[in-house]
């Protein structure tokens, strides 16, 4: 028992985390960042944050995750890290070439209270910034928010740096993806094509954390959105924001900055909300919905049909980000699932009405809770009062898993001890026929594995 002094007995705690649901925030910087085509994310701190975020996002997509940092050394730590960031500025473009560098803060340097505008300022001032070059920073105190707001603020910055009106183009939509996996990008540039319309997605990694193996080390791959791409997503028709959590802030930037209408939606995980992703297309587009996605959803709503009766009445836990976890939840009860925990460690608006939207008349029934307190000890605890069927949450999760002897389908970030999410989508009516087979084997897993002698059945 690996988590054997977790009690039963919740207390109320107000003042103290045990295994958050939630990581750094820089994290989600760097993530955004490596979205942008030809950059090298900076880490603007000391070296053991650069290392921390590189190291859970190598482990995450097994690939290696190149950044660079100010590596603040006890002088910096008290009279500031401007000198250490122009150097690192000058160095990087010197060695390492990259289009653009985009850089994000830490704890350290936030409460030293470094002014990253008037550094950037300066730095091009000094000519450390090349012809063609490109810099942009964002904001990320980890003693706020999370990943997610990390990424958010990254993807902002994108906009009040390079986003730029000079013709609209009716027939281009931008798509904020939110925190998704690289394969999920790919997915959602297909469908978007699919509808015929032209599509500027960012961040994008995609062939970056993603990329084919040509035998040729590529220290920029050729996936990303270009910053020539950034500038004309202030020229696209709408902006389709997914999560408002991880996009609702890059969607408000290019409202306010460029005139492009925003739409935030949840991100399009499930039937319903793969339904009102294309829904939104098909108002750009005129109206057609190509045969290929309309067979594409009946494939999918053959799947849930045959196999219902294997999901039907099955409780679940779930802990994770909270656009992940309102999307799957609706999924969930369109399966006639009922989502009994809900957690994230994520802070923000609206998380709790959202939950409450999609759970409908099963809301009574759910423990949906956020931020402080809403970690994976709190949740353990829950599930020693009740078990649910099934878990859904991080690699984090895997020994509560194995603790309470349940199934446990890894979903969102990280996900460092099984492969595959970087590849295969969970978005679109393809993601959620993957969903539906993950969660369908380990059902039939438990059930061959539990059934006595006399009911082992072959076919099941
Ligand atoms: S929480 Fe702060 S100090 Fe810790 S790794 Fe993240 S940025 Fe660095």
């Amino acid at each position: 028992m690996l988590l054997k002094h977790t009690p039963a007995e919740v207390v109320e705690r107000s003042a103290l985390t045990i295994n958050p649901a939630k990581t750094c925030m820089p994290i989600g910087a760097m993530y955004a960042s490596l979205g942008i085509h030809g950059c090298l994310p900076h880490s603007h701190g000391s070296q053991g944050c650069a290392a921390y975020h590189r190291s859970m996002l190598t482990r995450h997509v097994r690939e290696p995750v190149m950044a660079a940092t100010s590596s603040f050394t006890e002088g910096s730590s008290v009279f500031g890290g401007q000198a250490n960031l122009l150097a690192a500025i000058e160095n990087i473009f010197t060695i390492y070439d990259p289009e653009v560098i985009a850089i994000h803060t830490t704890c350290l340097s936030e409460t030293i209270g470094d002014d990253m505008n008037q550094i950037i300022t300066k730095a091009r001032e000094d000519g450390k910034v090349p012809d063609g070059k490109f810099l942009l920073h964002a904001n990320t105190p980890s003693y706020v928010g999370s990943h997610v707001t990390g990424f958010a603020r990254m993807a902002r910055a994108m906009v009040d740096y390079f986003s730029e009106h000079t013709k609209r183009n009716y027939d281009q939509v931008n798509v904020v993806p939110g925190w998704v996996e690289p394969s999920d990008m790919r997915e959602l540039k297909r469908l978007v094509a699919e509808m015929n319309l032209q599509c500027v997605l960012f961040p994008d990694l995609s062939d970056v954390l993603d990329a084919p193996q040509t035998g040729r080390m590529q220290m920029y791959p050729r996936g990303g959105a270009t910053v020539a791409q950034i500038r004309d997503a202030g020229n696209s028709v709408v902006t389709l924001g997914l999560g408002p959590t991880a996009s609702a802030l890059a969607v408000q930037g290019l409202d306010a900055k460029c005139k492009v209408q925003g739409h935030v939606m949840e991100l399009p995980i499930g039937l319903r909300a793969t339904d009102r992703f294309i829904a939104s297309l098909r108002r750009i587009n005129g109206g057609a919905v190509p045969d290929s996605i309309t067979a594409e959803r009946g494939r999918l709503v053959d799947i849930i049909t045959d196999w219902h009766q294997y999901f039907y009445g099955k409780r679940v836990a779930l802990v994770g980000d909270p656009d992940q976890l309102v999307a799957l939840s609706e999924f969930l009860v369109d399966l006639d699932m009922l989502p009994m925990y809900v957690i994230t460690g994520t802070p923000g608006k609206n998380f709790e009405e959202r939950m409450a939207k999609v759970l409908g008349d099963r809301a009574g029934r759910a423990v949906v809770k956020q931020g402080p307190g809403a970690d994976q000890f709190y949740l353990h605890q829950l599930i020693k009062n009740d078990r649910p069927d099934l878990l859904i949450g991080t690699t984090h999760c895997k020994y509560m898993a194995r603790d309470e002897d349940l199934p446990l389908l890894r979903f969102g970030f990280p996900n460092i001890d099984r492969c595959g999410h970087t590849y295969f989508p969970t978005v679109g009516y393809r993601g959620a026929m993957r969903l539906l087979e993950k969660m369908l084997d380990l059902f039939l897993d438990r059930k061959d594995r539990d059934a006595p002698e006399e009911q082992f059945e072959l076919v099941l």
